[in-house]
């Protein structure tokens, strides 16, 4: 009884944790994708050095998608 109740926690703690894990993530990416994309960066992509399935690229395609100030200075140059 005693080793159910100890196996059942440790089962609700994992996934409690994996949870967690899972939201922190998710916080940590609009995170980022929320932060303006540095001119470096854009830069990077204007010249096609930027790769598709890199985090930049992903982070500005994603940014550019919510970020008035940001699609204007893209098109500026
Ligand atoms: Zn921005």
């Amino acid at each position: 009884m005693e080793a159910q109740i100890g196996l059942a926690e440790i089962i609700f703690g994992t996934l409690g944790l994996g949870m967690f894990y899972i939201v922190l993530k998710r916080l940590e990416l609009v995170w980022r994708h929320r932060k303006c994309v540095e001119d470096e960066v854009m830069n990077e992509y204007r010249e096609g050095r930027l790769k598709e399935g890199q985090p930049d690229y992903e982070h500005l395609i994603a940014h550019l998608g919510n970020c008035e100030k940001c699609r204007d200075k893209m098109t500026q140059f």
